[in-house]
């Protein structure tokens, strides 16, 4: 680095911006004249200790405000280089600055810096702290998109980086935003077992965790979770008040307990409790509010809510129960102005506009209550839009000219211009002593305060009476519904407004510019109003995501530097506006921003503990080269193995003194961007290749085994493949499956059942990618009656319907009645028996021997298979599975696991439809998941098909009838429904083929960056091919001698580590049919070498780790033993054996 002595003076002078010149002179006035800016030999040697992995921990650094001058100091200096070298200098030089700014808390000179750096050098990603620094910055600016992409890059190309337990805390935090609630608890459950520091305390993520539950309405987890989190010593006050908070909640609106008085009695004492914890929170004052209001405490119900307002921020969510108090106490005035406060402060506020639309209607009022529906509707909270949308068709029809008595909204400002706060106090005043609301019950200024008194003087103060009948029937109407909603976001927003020092509210960094005029860059959120805060957490994603530039494998929104200044005051200046976010309201999560406030309290953790845990006491371990697996790269491939390992040998200890080589790393995978050019749109829809079977001699034939593995086909349908094979299907029918086994386990899903191929919200609403069913379990029998009943239910129906429609076939009311049929929603519930396993051997005898007529190359067990050569089951895709289904049961989207082949035959006697995409696409829908706040691999969802065909997505769709047998090529995206009833069987097949081992591996690899567990053990299966398997693609023998080089490496570096560690390995070869191990924690597959906590080891259970979770639990490995499972020897020679065998002109069929 050259020197970065440069004169204040000089720096000031080319400053470009005035930004720039403020910015010196405040370094000016800090340091005073003449000091000398430049940087000492030992500043430059404390520097390169500072990098990102510091951030959140710079106070308990040793000497902190030191290191803060420093970093000030060196920020300056490292400027007014780029300056004078007008931005010629090493690419290493932004990345620093950029680690620089992040400790120093200026988020948008860091981003700026960072992109620079990623511009600049090509293989930014093997940086770790450069993509941990980067997610941190993105993590900052809510942009979440991004921040999960660089933090799983991270873990990548690093698992045991010294910040992992950071990463997976955040990554659960925005899981939960992002409604992953599977993702988010693994990765919470990931922070929790690395015994490293983190800016959470562990029984703050155990409240995170807790409270997934209780998002994901598992509440008897949730109240276990929190319960057993009140038992932990020395609980911090602020979490125990959250926890009780939490507990009191949830007793109030769920039925914890039977009796309804118990039940009641209990929330309030456990609000009561969180209060004494912390009795500032007005989000428990409004909790205990709702409850004294639900048994009738007015009083006491008015005087909660009063505390609410005083104690916290203005919220909607207390104003409206306050309307509704009022309204239930026959003050529709004083109703009236708290609903008002309510939508002033949440323009969305679907539960205050409804009850407001009631209160209208109770006061003769249709015109207003129609504007206070639309009002409802228009909100995207609005969850029965079909409902108020038949409520104001009603109204519209009732005679319009009705006199007002409440202040009547005009068209443009419907409704509230006019509520005044000082009426409103006047108003509660005079009702009755008993529940004055506060002084300053304003919510905040901008609220209610600057309305006119027009209510006031518009004969608001008359007594209002309420038509007896139009009361009732308003609140019949939408009154349990309005108070029902108000429930549940109240209940959503619970939980974190508890633990306010370290979490704030997303919308707390509303990227807001309207502070400024200069220019702002176009990716910026502009949120000058707070309804538009609303939007925030979706257009902040899709906003970076536009900007993306061209750059293949972006991770970085482009947001340009001259704007910098304006975000990040942008940022401090935005205020909270509560509850006035969905996202934040529901999930109550948000950034960690304020870490390092907390971190003094966190798991009372020495100083010194943290200093020595930054540096790794086993630091062999965190660089080793994990069996990544590209086969696509060129590869060179050694001769043999001694010469290979001879070239990695002694790697261990050089790899301990360098922080930056990551030996044969391959950039993180991504999905493949949308094939280019896009399709034409008439081309959309394109035939499904399908073969038409005859005879037996037709199944047989090699051609049909080509034609299917062809990867231009991404299915085939093999039609009549039964009939020409005089297959027995009906061993496989209901009635046979019965007598076989009726006690035998069925997986229940519930699904709705949905219109043709459309996929609706509950409501019937709007269309949406998110299919969710909830699981159970039954039995065959059990199945089979609901299916038989099912059944007869619909001849039942049907025939009624003939007979209603002879009935009036006479006149013309026929056909509106059946389009009345197709309206949406609510839906029945259906029951779709899935997963049943039919590997046992013995109980399905039969049936098994039956499908060992098909052809080799769909059969379940054969040589060219090499799921047959895994060495034991992998239930579902080596061994049979069934399907029992009734009309609507629904397989959502999905490709096989690691993209392996499937084999499905329908056995009738109803059919199936399919749906189909090509593997090429898997980005695109992968894309669509994540738009719709879908995990791709975890989630279920069901494309809208309106959707793809708007992105140019290819759909293959046809209807698979009994004895049709469907081939789902490797990857191929699918999704599939049940037009009749009927029964499938399906299982999963390997063709021995390039493509299919490189998809396969791909998918291991993605799998990894995603955190799912692979099914198929890519590792052990490559192996099993090397010793049993003759390859002649040249192709594919590349790329699993590749892989298996990579892993002999691996284990050999790892295996010498550990000996210089001084730690033992114990030999435990492995048993015949042993499974493929996976990390009991983090779940990859775990090869030759298993680390087992020494607890297991003596007990025999051997539970197995993988090396960077058995580092996270115990830092030196002291509570494990490492086995060994193979001899390098001999993986030595399975490798230096598998050689590339002669061309065979034809493959096995
Ligand atoms: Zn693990």
């Amino acid at each position: 680095m050259k020197s970065c002595g440069l004169s204040l003076a000089t720096a000031a002078a080319t400053a470009f911006g005035n930004e720039e010149k403020k910015m010196a002179a405040e370094k000016a006035k800090g340091q005073g004249e003449g000091e000398s800016l430049s940087l000492t030999v030992e500043d430059r040697e404390a520097l390169r200790e500072l990098d990102s992995t510091l951030f959140g921990f710079l106070e308990r650094h040793e000497d902190g405000v030191r290191t803060k001058t420093l970093l000030d100091k060196a920020v300056h200096c490292y400027e007014s280089l780029i300056l004078k070298t007008d931005g010629k200098v090493e690419s290493d030089f932004f990345c620093q600055l950029g680690h620089f700014n992040l400790l120093l808390e200026d988020y948008s000179k860091a981003l700026s810096a960072y992109q620079r750096y990623y511009s600049l050098q090509a293989d930014y990603w093997k940086n770790a702290a450069f993509l941990y620094g980067l997610g941190l910055v993105y993590f900052y600016y809510n942009a979440f998109h991004w921040a999960i992409k660089a933090f799983q890059d991270v873990l990548y190309v690093n698992p045991s980086f010294c910040r992992a337990k950071e990463i997976h805390l955040r990554l659960g935090l925005m899981f939960k935003v992002n409604t992953n609630y599977e993702s988010s608890l693994k990765h919470f459950q990931l922070a929790l077992i690395d015994c490293n520091p983190c800016t959470l305390s562990t029984a703050e993520i155990q409240f995170h965790i807790a409270h997934v539950f209780e998002i994901q309405r598992k509440h008897h987890a949730a109240k276990e979770a929190y319960e057993q989190l009140l038992q932990t010593e020395n609980l911090p006050a602020q979490v125990k008040a959250a926890v009780l908070q939490q507990l009191g909640w949830m007793h109030h609106t769920e039925d914890l307990v039977e009796d309804k008085a118990i039940k009641e009695s209990c929330a309030i004492q456990y609000l009561q409790k969180s209060l004494e914890m912390d009795p500032n929170s007005g989000q428990s004052w409004y909790f205990l509010g709702r409850c004294y209001s639900s048994i009738g405490k007015v009083q006491d119900a008015f005087i909660s809510y009063r505390q609410s307002i005083d104690k916290s921020e203005a919220s909607a969510d207390t104003w409206c129960s306050i309307g509704v108090l009022y309204q239930q106490q026959n003050q529709p005035m004083d109703a009236l102005q708290a609903y008002i406060c309510a939508v002033q402060l949440d323009h969305g506020h679907v539960a205050a506009w409804m009850d407001l639309g009631t209160l209208y209607e109770s006061c003769n009022q249709p015109q207003d209550a129609i504007k206070c529906y639309l009002n409802a509707t228009r909100s995207k909270d609005c969850s029965n839009t079909s409902t108020l949308a038949a409520r104001i068709k009603f109204l519209q029809g009732l005679h319009k000219d009705q006199s007002s008595y409440l202040a009547g909204p005009n068209d443009e400002q419907p409704l509230f211009p006019n509520g005044s706060t000082q009426y409103l106090r006047a108003a509660v005043q005079n009702q009755n002593g008993l529940h004055k609301l506060p002084r300053n019950s304003a919510p905040q200024s901008h609220a209610c305060s600057h309305l006119s008194s027009h209510l006031a003087t518009s004969g608001g103060q008359e007594d209002i009476t309420f038509t007896k009948e139009r009361k009732s029937s308003g609140n019949r109407y939408l009154g349990s519904e309005t108070s029902r909603h108000a429930g549940d976001t109240s209940n959503s927003c619970a939980g974190i407004r508890g633990l306010p020092n370290y979490v704030h509210q997303v919308t707390a960094v509303t990227i807001s510019s309207h502070n400024h005029t200069g220019s702002v860059s176009p990716n910026l959120i502009i949120a000058d109003n707070p309804q538009l805060s609303t939007l925030l957490m979706g257009e902040a994603n899709d906003n970076m995501g536009i900007a993306t530039s061209e750059k293949v494998n972006n991770i970085c929104p482009t947001i340009h530097a001259k704007s910098d200044n304006l975000l990040s005051s942008a940022i401090s200046t935005a205020t909270p506006s509560p509850d006035s976010t969905e996202q934040a309201r529901r999930h109550g999560v948000s950034s960690l921003k304020s870490t390092q406030s907390a971190l003094h309290t966190i798991n009372g953790e020495e100083p010194e503990n943290l200093q020595s845990s930054t540096k790794v006491d086993l630091p062999v371990f965190s660089h080793k080269a994990s069996p990544q697996i590209i086969p696509s790269m060129s590869v060179s491939i050694y001769s043999n193995s001694t010469e290979a390992l001879k070239a990695c040998r002694n790697q261990g200890q050089n790899v301990l003194s360098n922080n930056h080589i990551l030996l044969d790393k391959c950039p993180p995978p991504r999905p493949p961007a949308s094939p280019y050019p896009p399709l034409p749109k008439e081309k959309l829809n394109p035939p499904t290749p399908s073969i038409y079977l005859e005879n037996k001699r037709d199944a047989f034939f090699p051609p049909l085994h080509q034609f299917c593995i062809n990867p231009k086909n991404p299915v085939t349908v093999i039609r009549g493949l039964a009939g020409a094979l005089k297959l027995d299907l009906g061993l496989f029918s209901t009635k046979t499956l019965v007598e076989a086994n009726n006690e035998h386990m069925v997986e229940v899903r519930t699904q709705l059942l949905q219109p043709a191929d459309e996929n609706w919200d509950p409501t019937g609403t709007k269309k949406i990618w998110r299919y969710e069913s909830n699981r159970s379990h039954t039995t065959i029998a059990k199945y089979a009656q609901y299916q038989a009943s099912s059944f007869q239910e619909s001849l039942r129906e049907e025939n009624e319907r003939k007979t209603q429609l002879k009935d009036c076939s006479d006149n013309e009311s026929t056909s509106s009645d059946i389009s009345g049929k197709r309206r949406k929603g609510p839906f029945k519930t259906i029951k779709f028996g899935t997963n049943i396993d039919l590997s046992d051997k013995k109980k399905w005898k039969l049936q098994l021997h039956e499908l060992t007529k098909l052809p080799a190359f769909v059969r379940v067990v054969s040589a060219g298979n090499l799921l047959s050569h895994v060495g034991h089951p992998i239930l579902g895709m080596n061994t049979v599975q069934l399907y029992m289904k009734v009309p609507g049961s629904r397989t959502p989207g999905h490709q096989e696991k690691n993209n392996f082949c499937s084999v499905n035959i329908n056995i009738g006697p109803g059919d199936c439809e399919w749906f189909v995409v090509p593997e090429d696409y898997w980005g695109v829908l992968n894309d669509f998941c994540e738009k719709n706040n879908l995990n791709f691999l975890m989630s279920s969802w069901w494309p809208n098909l309106e959707d793809l065909y708007e992105a140019n997505v290819p759909v293959y769709r046809f209807i698979q009838r009994p004895g049709d047998l469907v081939w789902i090529n490797a990857g191929t995206v699918h999704w599939v429904q049940a037009i009749g009833w009927c029964n499938n069987i399906a299982w999963n097949v390997g063709p021995l083929t390039a493509c299919q081992y490189k998809l396969a591996v791909e998918r291991y690899e993605w799998n990894k960056l995603q955190s799912v567990k692979s099914v198929v053990p890519m590792v052990h299966l490559s192996w099993n091919m090397a010793r049993n398997i003759k390859i002649s693609d040249p192709k594919l023998f590349e790329m699993i001698k590749y892989c298996l080089l990579k892993i002999l490496k691996h284990c050999q570096t790892l295996r010498e580590a550990l000996i210089a560690a001084g730690k033992d390995v114990i030999w435990h070869e492995r048993s015949n049919n042993e499974p493929a191990h996976y990390c009991s924690i983090c779940e990859v597959e775990v090869f030759n070498l298993l680390f087992v906590t020494s607890e297991s080891s003596s007990q025999k259970t051997y539970i197995v780790h993988c090396q960077d979770c058995a580092q996270k639990t115990s830092g030196n490995l002291e509570n494990f033993v490492v086995l060994e499972q193979y001899k390098m020897e001999d993986l030595m020679q399975v490798y230096d054996q598998f050689t590339l065998a002669p061309s065979l002109s034809t493959s096995s069929s």
